[in-house]
């Protein structure tokens, strides 16, 4: 039994749903179905999500009747697109109704997935089921896992073929609260364990997941099975397929996660397992990612090694501020901190003053236009040579690196870099592995 994901493109218009329906169809072990938003239509176009976020902003003054227009329309000319029999004037209105009184943000951009999944239900002739009183979140946020899974599991128990809407779940008091964008993956993924599924189908508009970024370099490989390590990393530093936060439920429970095309479904598309190592066809690396928008924050102290407790007093400043840190190398007497720029913004002034206070330092200073570049394979821990394969790339392309980061699980070496040679270098590490195709 399988549970599918369909992403914005897949929702986007009636066409592309009647390929979804299509791929259902054919296979009866897909069975349960959670569906995104509609998506972009192409380039110009703005995401149902996007739209709903503007609506609620319209309802500050602005005109909120014809941004939801917008919505109206798109709703209204799938359900035509797709010969449904369904009142979606009355619908819409019910929904419009209900964003004017409830006026939240997270309930607001809900209702793309809530419509959606609604109108694919009904192409499938398959039962509708909510997530808002199944997928549940303590009133920090936090996701309350292991109670979501049991509501879910007993709701779909007997339902022979269910569609659930991704992106949202609901706080204690009921109100509804969405995961960060992209989260529509992660629902799949806790729908997925919920059910104990055989296998997680993620479709998208890509034929799976490629080792580098296809705006910097060109054409680069195909990755056909991926560890879930490796996944993680690749996603967190950038690689854009699946939201980050999707491996967890899956992996807890071991079910494969299949990257599948739904605009090319023959497509083998990539497999994600606990251990890739001896499937893949791949050689040291399995894939270069990278992040622009980061800081590093060098404080320097005399006798800093030898002072109990100094990257204590230097985290906990991190913490009562509020902000997540990235990675902390450190020499004898300095310690850096590396922070991404959206996380200080407007919170470095007082930042730096408290770390003054916490830890007398010599001196502390602020560097920006920092990037990061993550080279991810499992292959790497044991294969000599591959850290001097990725400086002898830089140093050839004349790019200094800032920072460099290697964890003993030896899944990957992370190099900093002025931001104006990300590109280059991503290309340079790419290069370098690909000349040998054996290498990637
Ligand atoms: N519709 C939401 C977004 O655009 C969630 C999703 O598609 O996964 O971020």
């Amino acid at each position: 039994m399988r549970v599918c994901k369909f992403g914005g493109t897949s929702m986007a218009d009636s066409e592309s749903i009647k390929k979804v329906v299509e791929i259902v169809r054919r296979d009866a072990s897909r069975k349960y179905i959670v569906a995104s938003a509609p998506g972009k239509r192409d380039k110009a176009d703005v995401k149902i999500t996007d739209a709903l976020y503007d609506c609620y902003a319209a309802l500050d003054g602005g005109d909120f009747d014809s941004a939801f227009d917008s919505i109206t329309q798109r709703f209204m000319s799938i359900t035509e697109g797709l010969s449904l029999d369904l009142d979606i004037c009355a619908i819409l209105d019910e929904v419009k109704a209900s964003i004017l009184k409830e006026r939240s943000r997270d309930f607001t951009a809900s209702r793309g997935e809530y419509l959606s999944a609604l109108l694919l239900s009904k192409a499938l002739g398959a039962t509708f089921v909510d997530v808002a009183g199944l997928i549940k979140f303590k009133e920090s946020g936090e996701l309350l896992l292991d109670e979501s899974l049991a509501l879910i599991r007993s709701r779909l128990e007997g339902v022979e073929r269910a569609v659930l809407p991704g992106f949202y779940g609901s706080l204690p008091d009921g109100k509804i609260k969405t995961f960060s964008r992209g989260g529509s993956d992660i629902s799949g993924a806790i729908v997925a364990s919920a059910v104990g599924a055989d296998a997680y189908e993620n479709w998208t508009d890509v034929d799976g997941f490629l080792s580098a970024d296809p705006r910097v370099v060109k054409s680069p490989k195909l990755i056909d099975y991926l560890s879930y390590n490796e996944l993680r990393e690749l996603s967190y530093m950038g690689a854009e397929v699946l939201h980050p936060e999707a491996i967890y439920p899956v992996r807890r429970a071991g079910i494969p996660i299949h990257i599948k095309n739904t605009f090319h479904p023959s497509a083998a598309g990539t497999t994600i397992v606990a251990n890739a190592r001896h499937m893949s066809d791949f050689g040291v690396i399995t894939g270069v990612a990278g992040k622009k928008g980061f800081s590093i924050i060098n404080i320097e102290k005399e006798m800093m090694n030898s002072e109990i407790g100094f990257a204590r007093r230097v985290l906990s400043v991190f913490e009562s501020e509020g902000i997540c840190f990235e990675h902390m190398p450190s020499g004898i007497d300095t310690l850096s901190v590396v922070v991404r720029d959206e996380y200080l913004s407007g919170k470095l002034p007082s930042l730096i003053a408290a770390l003054w206070r916490a830890t007398e330092a010599d001196s502390i200073e602020v560097q920006s236009g920092l990037s990061l570049i993550a080279t991810v394979g499992h292959n790497m821990a044991s294969h000599q040579g591959t850290a001097a394969k990725i400086f002898k790339a830089l140093a050839e392309r004349h790019i200094n690196v800032r920072m460099i980061d290697q964890g003993s699980s030896e899944l990957n070496i992370i190099v900093g870099v002025d931001t104006f040679d990300y590109e280059k270098a991503i290309r340079a590490i790419y290069e370098q592995f690909c000349q040998n195709e054996s290498e990637i």
